[in-house]
């Protein structure tokens, strides 16, 4: 695999967002015959392709057809388009090879990569085993769902670096030869159904991640997840478990009197105790374990895994602290976008929470989140499209202090009213950002001003 793959091939890439832009950049520069196509017309996208165009891209915008697929030798689809669409599948019947972003970095990528995928912990996980392969590799790459596209980060680096990549179900789609040296499945739960329909298409959609994958290579699988752990049947590699509830496993990394240790071949590692641990909450530590099971097969030693462990504060909208004001502290865990990843920053605190959650509603299942919210929060304040059907469960599971609030503003100046220590205000959304922001950091950095302001 290397550039010649796509020297002079005709290449159709699919989608003008940041991936689409950055694989049809990446694309031509090596010598590709790029198109680059989106149903949006410029005025929707508003984006400035002008430098692509210099670059010799050809634009489609607008209305697409199947005339668009004429004389394609590939077809690069980015993440927000689902293979099933029927273009697609025309362009499968026509015999073009279709591919997802992920699928050409890897094929322009030399140095082994390192992928994790999950419902959860996803850019938390791969951002901390980047800063632990930093101790002892300088050509280290993270990147996937973070920042630019992957296929553009790792033309830079040299066979001798590593690139860790986050990869997301969607992404999953479009791989092929796609080839993790060491892969990790956090964990599986209801996420994205609106677009995979049903649980077992979203199981198979992760199980690609190893299924290139041979006894040379390595698989950190959560053992928690009954899901996660029943995939090793089905696996070629070595597979090491990760679990925060047993107390010692054979090939696993688990906590045992406090200490994260690792076992493999029948040697024991301990690495550090999670009370050390700058990252608070129980999933952090399922995300540490894993961060640590990768680093062990990535050759660091396990006291610079340590000096990481101590030192990583977390990425910004996950449980973000933001401001102590009149001692109430605000958190802003706005990257929260289903009730799962709520669920868990509401079991990282002991109670006491004023909880603001809502938005763009996924119509997922809320009874756990809502005997949670009842147990954990002193007060609820619901906004966006959500806030109807939020209150109405919150109503049904017994939590009394409910308040609406019309938008993020008020919500917080309704917050600060009424929190007062040890309570903490808690930006939690469960819901996805799209009715009131364009993304949930606009959202978490909106909010992280509000409060800001408060002070
Ligand atoms: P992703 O990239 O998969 O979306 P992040 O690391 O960005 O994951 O974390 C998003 C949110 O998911 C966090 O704010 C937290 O609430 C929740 N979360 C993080 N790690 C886990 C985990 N291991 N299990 C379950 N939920 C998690």
């Amino acid at each position: 695999m290397s550039v010649k793959e796509f020297q002079n091939k005709n290449v159709l890439v699919l989608g003008a967002g940041i991936s689409g832009m950055s694989v049809a950049h990446i694309l031509q520069n090596i010598g590709a015959v790029v198109t680059l196509s989106d149903s949006k017309c410029q005025e929707e996208i508003r984006k400035d392709f002008s430098k692509l165009i210099g670059e010799g891209v050809t634009l489609a915008l607008g209305k697409q057809n199947e005339l668009l697929l004429t004389d394609f030798d590939y077809i690069v689809v980015s993440p927000g388009i689902s293979i099933y669409s029927p273009l697609i599948s025309k362009a499968r019947n026509l015999g073009i090879e279709v591919i997802s972003e992920v699928e050409v970095a890897y094929r322009l990528c030399r140095a082994p990569i390192v992928a994790v995928t999950g419902t959860n912990g996803k850019t938390t996980t791969t951002t901390l085993i980047g800063d632990m392969l930093k101790t002892t590799n300088q050509h280290v790459v993270v990147g996937g769902n973070i920042g630019a596209a992957l296929s553009q980060e790792v033309a830079e680096v040299p066979a001798e670096g590593a690139v860790i990549a986050e990869i997301s179900s969607f992404q999953l789609e479009g791989v092929k030869n796609f080839h993790p040296r060491i892969a990790a499945i956090l964990n599986i739960t209801p996420d994205h159904l609106d677009r995979h329909k049903t649980m077992q298409t979203y199981i198979a959609m992760k199980e690609r991640i190893f299924a290139t994958q041979g006894p040379e290579d390595f698989l950190i699988l959560n053992y928690d997840d009954h899901i996660v752990r029943d995939m090793a049947r089905k696996v070629s590699s070595q597979v090491l478990y990760f679990s925060r509830r047993e107390e010692e496993m054979r090939s696993a990394v688990y906590v045992k009197n406090d200490i994260i240790t690792i076992d493999w071949n029948e040697k024991v590692y301990p690495v550090c105790s999670v009370r050390e641990m700058k990252l608070f909450g129980a999933h952090n530590v399922e995300n540490a374990l894993a961060a640590c099971g990768v680093a062990f097969f990535a050759g660091v030693p396990v006291d610079k895994m340590a000096a990481v462990l101590r030192t990583f504060e977390g990425v910004e909208h996950r449980i973000e602290l933001v401001a102590t004001i009149n001692q109430v502290t605000y958190y802003n865990d706005s990257k929260a976008t289903n009730p799962e990843s709520s669920i868990k920053a509401l079991e990282a605190f002991p109670g006491n929470i004023v909880l603001i959650a809502g938005g763009r509603d996924k119509n997922t299942d809320l009874t756990e989140f809502m005997n949670l919210v009842k147990h954990k929060t002193d007060a609820v304040i619901f906004i966006g499209e959500a806030a109807e059907r939020f209150t109405l469960a919150a109503e049904q599971n017994g939590v009394k202090h409910i308040y609406p609030a019309e938008t993020l503003e008020a919500a917080v100046d309704k917050a600060y009213q009424i929190a007062r220590a040890p309570q903490v205000v808690l930006l939690s959304p469960a819901c996805s950002s799209y009715d009131m922001f364009t993304n949930y950091e606009e959202r978490g950095r909106e909010f992280k001003r509000l409060v800001q302001k408060l002070g």
